[in-house]
């Protein structure tokens, strides 16, 4: 695909309006604050391609599942992310004639994401029929200081005529979802109510009661001064409107201001949420645009202010990681602890805006780094809270203990229907586990493990024990049927990856229960009875910790992704003709599950978790095999690939790789964005640079740097919160500083060397070579 959105630092720019694209630049330019979110559809009405798509965080739709073969143990239901209300709408009909960009000649059109300041304008000429130009400027921010409300502004100025406005404002609830299973609309009407000052429409998912109250008010301008014309209204099921006509003269400006406010029934009493909407938006509307947007520009200011990454000397890598900071910060704020990070977070349907394990794999460690301790935490009670539908989860597969998460879960139950997925992938329930440690490690928070995580680790840890079985006349554990994180392989025996994920949650739970024994001994007791945990019990894991069985060929020492590996024809993806490439979407499953070539990072995923077990020497082995074989096909895959380059030194794979997760969006790289951004495989991209060139890593309660610089790169810097401190690490090809912005002292490593860094200090130390 041709690049045609230009570089810039701070912006996403598309210039000249490129309708083949648009649905590719409505995920782009996508806005969202962890509350609500949208694609970047156009305000007026647009009758070419577009997925309309406004999204309200937590509220989704349990789809009545539909597969061809039921199996026993499918879930009854896939929880969609819902199309809400479309409160942006405007009708502009000048001199009876709609504007619709599908129809008008359009020139000057120039689209910007303003990242810095998390807004998106819009500006061009549209020529009408009969050669009537105008000029429209918008701009639209879902505020992050009022979380319930929503802003635009819409100007147009004639540029050679006068004429009349006929401009209505709408609010529109009448609308679908994409992926609807059986073609049915998600929304019941509850209430419409109109009046010359505001207007709202009520609406209610037809399962699961969800509710949303959308309120908007319109105010006019002409020339920089007020007017308040005359008002029409209108209304209809799910739907609201107000239409104005106004004068327009040559070169003038008219604009309208429209502020809305989305609020649900997960925040407010049912009964009163219209009252509520009203109330939001009025007090919105009070405050008025500009300052509506400066409270924006404060709100993101402060959020770059302990995200930001700076690339010096790479525009084009630049954009592309504040791009994916910019998405993860505006999908996921952490406050609200009922709330999880989708695959497309608020930028499409796909995916269902549900829970996986790339929250815990790739996104905890982004969070963990850039905000509140709380934040993270939230992330890992959020699973906590699900303990007993993953219990439940584990019983309806036949597990007689134990718990099993879901694979896709919006409230804990699972909702993926795949069997070589639903049932097979289960290394899942290893990664939740993982983040547990991955927290602990991070913050020192120990006590967490005797709050909550010691539950959610034996309930994992009891599930690997049903799950492996034993081989007597091989004396070890083996685990078959399962499907690892490369989905281009099903039904598997001993992934090497589960198996050790397993292995490992179990010695990590066995550890987690020494440390509270230790620290807090009637805690202990209480876990003890609460979990009716057995000595018979825990000797049978430290059983399973030794007898696990590990697939590796005995001649190069590789450990073996699966059992029958090696067995597979063996061809390298450079030995493939690209146009084959990408594989999903040139070859039959059958072929794919054929073939040894891999999804994402498999083997290495595990090398990538628990890499201090591991000496350089195998790292290198596995990675020079498995990486030729990988097509990366998961956006989740190049990050992990990049990371291990750089702890090898193959620092061109390693930009290599990073260029892919890093504007995987930016430039379509897998051709499917039109279908929404891949926001969880955006925090990968933040962990190439952070974990991957700064070579960030906490290690015996060191905070540990192995810093290197991509030759494209002039210097980079990142800042990072670690246990009450905030560091900004800047690397430069002589040198790493980093700066002690807080008072808290921090152990730190460089390379080899050891510091401490008093508060406020700042130390630097040359670059090795
Ligand atoms: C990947 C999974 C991932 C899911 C959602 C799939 O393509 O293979 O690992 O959880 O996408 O991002």
């Amino acid at each position: 695909m041709k690049q045609y959105l230009k570089l810039d630092d701070w912006s996403v720019i598309e210039e000249d309006f490129n309708p083949e694209h648009h649905e590719i630049s409505e995920s782009v330019f996508s806005i969202g604050n962890g509350h609500m979110g949208q694609r970047a559809n156009f305000e007026e009405t647009y009758s070419g391609s577009s997925l309309q798509g406004s999204y309200m965080a937590g509220v989704y739709y349990p789809d009545k599942t539909r597969v061809g073969w039921w199996k026993n143990g499918y879930p009854e239901y896939f929880a969609k992310v819902l199309n809400s209300t479309n409160w942006i709408g405007l009708k502009v009909v000048i001199d009876n004639e709609e504007l619709d960009l599908n129809i008008a000649k359009v020139s000057n059109f120039v689209r910007e994401l303003n990242m810095k300041e998390g807004y998106l304008k819009r500006s061009f000429t549209a020529e009408l029929s009969g050669g009537k130009k105008i000029k429209v400027a918008t701009c639209r921010f879902v505020s992050m200081k009022v979380r319930e409300a929503g802003a635009l502004r819409y100007a147009i100025t004639p540029l050679n005529f006068d004429g009349e406005l006929t401009l209505t404002s709408y609010l529109d609830g009448d609308v679908k979802n994409t992926d609807a299973n059986y073609d049915e609309k998600f929304w019941d009407p509850v209430d419409e109510t109109v009046s010359n000052e505001s207007a709202t429409v009520i609406i209610k998912t037809k399962k699961l009661n969800f509710h949303m109250a959308s309120t908007m008010i319109n105010e006019y301008f002409q020339n920089g001064q007020k007017v308040t014309p005359e008002v029409k209204v209108a209304k209809r099921e799910k739907y609201t409107s107000q239409e104005v006509v106004l004068p327009l003269k040559q070169n003038e400006e008219t604009s309208v201001v429209k502020v809305a406010a989305n609020v649900t029934n997960r925040d407010h009493d049912t009964s009163s949420l219209g009252e509520v909407a009203q109330r939001v938006c009025r007090s919105a509307m009070e405050k008025g645009f500009d300052r509506l947007l400066s409270e924006q520009k404060e709100a993101w200011a402060k959020k770059w202010e302990t995200s930001d990454i700076v690339i010096e000397g790479d525009v084009s890598a630049q954009q592309g990681i504040r791009f994916n900071i910019f998405q993860l910060n505006q999908t996921y704020t952490g406050e609200d602890d009922r709330l999880n990070i989708g695959p497309k977070g608020f930028t499409g349907e796909k995916y269902g805006g549900s829970t996986y394990w790339d929250t815990e794999a790739y996104c905890l460690p982004f969070y963990l780094s850039t905000s509140d301790q709380n934040i993270a935490r939230n992330l890992l009670v959020y699973r906590y809270k699900h303990l007993e539908k993953a219990r439940e989860n584990a019983r309806k597969l036949g597990f007689t203990k134990g718990a099993l998460y879901p694979m896709v879960t919006m409230n804990g139950e699972e909702c993926h229907n795949e069997w070589e997925i639903t049932f097979e992938e289960i290394h899942r329930n290893g990664a939740i586990a993982y983040a547990i440690y991955n927290y602990v490690n991070y913050t020192a928070d120990r006590d967490y493990l005797g709050e909550y995580g010691v539950e959610v680790l034996a309930e994992i840890s009891r599930f690997w024990e049903e799950r492996v079985h034993f081989v007597n006349h091989k004396a070890v554990y083996m685990m078959h049927g399962v499907t690892g994180p490369n989905e281009y392989e099903n039904n598997v025996n001993n992934n090497w990856y589960t198996n050790r994920i397993a292995a490992w949650t179990i010695e990590y739970t066995l550890e987690a229960l020494a440390h509270v024994n230790e620290t807090d001994p009637k805690r202990y007791e209480a876990l003890i009875n609460k979990l009716d945990l057995t000595e018979e019990e825990t000797s049978k894991w430290s059983d399973i910790i030794d007898k696990m069985y590990y697939p590796v060929d005995e001649e190069s020492g590789i450990f073996l992704q699966q059992d029958g590996y090696m067995d597979k024809e063996q061809i390298h993806v450079s030995e493939l003709d690209e146009k084959h490439l990408p594989l999903n979407q040139n070859w039959s499953w059958d072929r794919i599950l054929r073939s040894c070539f891999i999804k994402q990072a498999d083997v290495l995923q595990g090398l990538y978790f628990l890499n201090s077990e591991f000496d350089i020497e195998t790292k290198k082995r596995n990675f020079d095999f498995y990486e030729p074989r990988t097509v990366h096909e998961s956006s989740l895959s190049p990050c992990v690939h990049s990371i291990l380059a750089c702890e090898l030194g193959y620092r061109e794979k390693a930009y290599e790789m990073y260029l892919r997760t890093a504007r995987l969006d930016l430039d379509n790289y897998n051709n499917d964005t039109e279908d929404g951004c891949h926001t969880t495989s955006m925090a990968g991209t933040w962990m190439s640079v952070v974990h991957g060139f700064g070579g960030l890593k906490v290690q015996s309660d060191r905070l540990v740097l192995n810093p290197f610089i991509p030759g494209q790169w002039n210097a980079f810097s990142f800042k990072v919160l670690y246990r009450k401190a905030r560091l900004n690490v800047q690397v430069t090809k002589e040198q790493v500083v980093v700066r002690n912005e807080t008072d808290e002292k921090v152990d730190l490593t460089i390379g080899e060397e050891q510091f401490t860094l008093e508060g406020k200090e700042e130390i630097r130390t040359a670059m090795k070579k």
